[in-house]
């Protein structure tokens, strides 16, 4: 496959020179390569002619240049856009070359889901359910996850070329292997079968396009008026019918979009990550139960509360309430630079809607029932859903000693303490990490491409997916589910672009 791969471009070197050569081709070597958590709540065909060629080698169109698709980026988008869209060009004259600037694609798979790949969230789940799962890309997603590529779509996808997933209990899917290896095989695999041709350590500098509608030209037979030039760093160039971004959150891959027109961006800002917090309630790394995190203090969109499991850290919280909260609330958090406060209601598991008046209630009837028993030796309220540890740091940061009797304590301090397991505020100081999976909110303006093709409404011919578009997910597989997806589109749409390109071509030259 290798050598097969580099006859083939030698070839379309030579072939290329009574028409056009950009530059001098870049040509490299082509290789193809917990914790127990608690429960908190949270505030791209044309068919492509009459004959049809029994294989994408048997060119029927003059070769020229525009009979290349560029995918920009070797990430999980990438060598999926790339897949799709050399399948779907089969029996047309179409390279899909994938353009990656490292010494190797894939490198955030590998890592993915601390080396397992939480490759998709739960599939069975309905189409709405999983895309709520999305901050950033809701709406916007709709139509590609219920009709072009849906999430069960791309599971037959995996299942059909070997890969056995498993859904674990909080949704999130991985290969049975447990090793995100499996993935980054089958993808690598599948794009060596439908010949794709990967470039390693070229990175993409800048992308000029020449515009058409400036032009008074009609499309010429070399397709030359229909073009990418690709200049890399080294400085050679290279030309392509279009162009696939699929550049992740890199901000070189960014300044690729703005420039070709998708300026502004919507503002990447960090999403998923967990809060550092001045004074943890607990200075263990215990987890805890039943808890209600808030969201910011003062501000009252829906989205900014979020109910789950929470995990209290060395530095602060984290958790699938707290992972929520900064994908949800990532633009906030971001404007007051990770300084301010988030409120805890540590009980949310047993009295969803509780408040403080609510927990006094029930507090106050255990001095009655249990006056000899000790305040700090264990959660009174029913279900007695915080943890014990849990329990006694809010009990002594209420006033409280190890020594307090239930029948000897004042109304007052029972108060602070039912608002503290309430309503605890935690001061956040700064963003903390969360290695298992992080991601960029922002990116390519979504009102700016074409939802239905992945094509840019700006720059016809360039098509863009993954995570370099302003879509975003919570923990749990939704990541890659649009990559999966929108990498599909954009793959399928280029190649039936460049179908269109060539028909086209071949047209005026039978004109003339
Ligand atoms: C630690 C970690 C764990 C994660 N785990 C999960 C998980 O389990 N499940 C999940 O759904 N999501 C997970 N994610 C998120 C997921 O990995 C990303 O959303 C996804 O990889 C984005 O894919 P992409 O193809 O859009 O971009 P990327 O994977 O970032 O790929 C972009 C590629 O483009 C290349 N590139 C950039 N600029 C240029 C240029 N100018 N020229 C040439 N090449 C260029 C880069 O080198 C890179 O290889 C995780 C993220 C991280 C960081």
């Amino acid at each position: 496959m290798i050598s097969r791969t580099v006859i083939r471009r030698e070839r379309q070197v030579q072939r290329r020179r009574p028409w056009r050569l950009a530059g001098i081709f870049a040509v490299t070597a082509v290789s193809f390569t917990t914790k127990r958590n608690f429960l908190a709540t949270i505030t791209t065909g044309l068919s492509s002619s009459s004959s049809s060629p029994s294989s994408r080698h048997d060119a029927q169109f003059a070769p020229n240049n525009s009979n290349k698709i560029a995918v920009v980026g070797g990430g999980a988008s990438g060598i999926f856009a790339a897949i799709a869209a050399a399948e779907n060009n089969a029996g047309v004259a179409t390279e899909v070359v994938v353009i990656e600037a490292t010494s190797s694609t894939l490198s955030k798979v590998k890592i993915s889901g601390g080396g397992r790949c939480n490759v998709l969230h739960d599939t069975s789940k309905s189409v709405p359910t999983i895309l709520a799962g999305y901050p950033r890309g809701q709406r916007e997603l709709n139509g590609l996850y219920h009709k072009r590529f849906t999430p069960t779509m791309a599971r037959d996808w995996f299942e059909q070329r070997g890969v056995i997933l498993k859904v674990e209990e909080d949704g999130r899917m991985f290969p049975v292997t447990d090793s995100s290896q499996t993935i980054i095989d089958t993808l690598m695999k599948a794009a060596e079968n439908v010949g794709v041709e990967i470039r390693y350590r070229n990175k993409v500098v800048s992308i000029d396009k020449k515009n058409n509608d400036d032009s008074d030209d009609e499309p010429v037979a070399d397709g030359s008026n229909n073009l990418f030039t690709v200049n890399y760093k080294d400085g050679t160039q290279e030309d392509f019918c279009s162009i696939i971004l699929a550049t992740g959150s890199a901000p070189a891959g960014h300044l690729l979009a703005k420039s070709l027109g998708h300026d502004p961006l919507v503002q990447p800002v960090p999403s998923l990550f967990t809060l550092n917090c001045k004074h943890a309630v607990s200075s263990s790394d215990d987890e805890n139960e039943n808890g209600l995190l808030h969201g910011l203090s003062g501000v009252s969109k829906q989205q900014l509360v979020q109910e789950g499991p929470l995990l209290i850290t060395h530095h602060g919280i984290s958790g699938p309430a707290t992972l929520r909260l900064s994908a949800f609330a990532a633009r906030e958090f971001r404007d007051i630079n990770y300084r301010g406060h988030v409120t805890i209601n540590w009980d949310a598991g047993s009295l969803p809607n509780s408040n403080p008046d609510q927990v006094l209630e029930e507090l106050w009837k255990v001095t009655q029932t249990n006056p000899k028993r000790g305040v700090a030796s264990v959660c009174p309220l029913p279900n007695n859903s915080i943890p014990r540890r849990l329990w006694q740091a809010l009990v002594f940061s209420s006033g409280f000693t190890s020594d307090s009797k239930w029948g000897s304590v004042s109304k007052k301090s029972v108060r602070l303490l039912a608002q503290n397991i309430v309503e605890c505020r935690l001061e956040i100081t700064s963003k903390g990490t969360f290695k298992e999976e992080f991601v960029t909110a922002g990116g390519v303006d979504l009102k700016e491409i074409n939802m239905k093709t992945m094509e840019s409404k700006i720059c016809p011919g360039l098509f863009l997916c993954g995570e370099v578009i302003n879509v975003d997910g919570v923990t749990g597989g939704y990541n890659f589910m649009n990559c999966w997806s929108t990498g599909f589109v954009a793959g399928e749409s280029s190649s039936s672009y460049q179908t269109s390109l060539l028909v086209k071509e071949n047209e005026v030259q039978q004109q003339s």
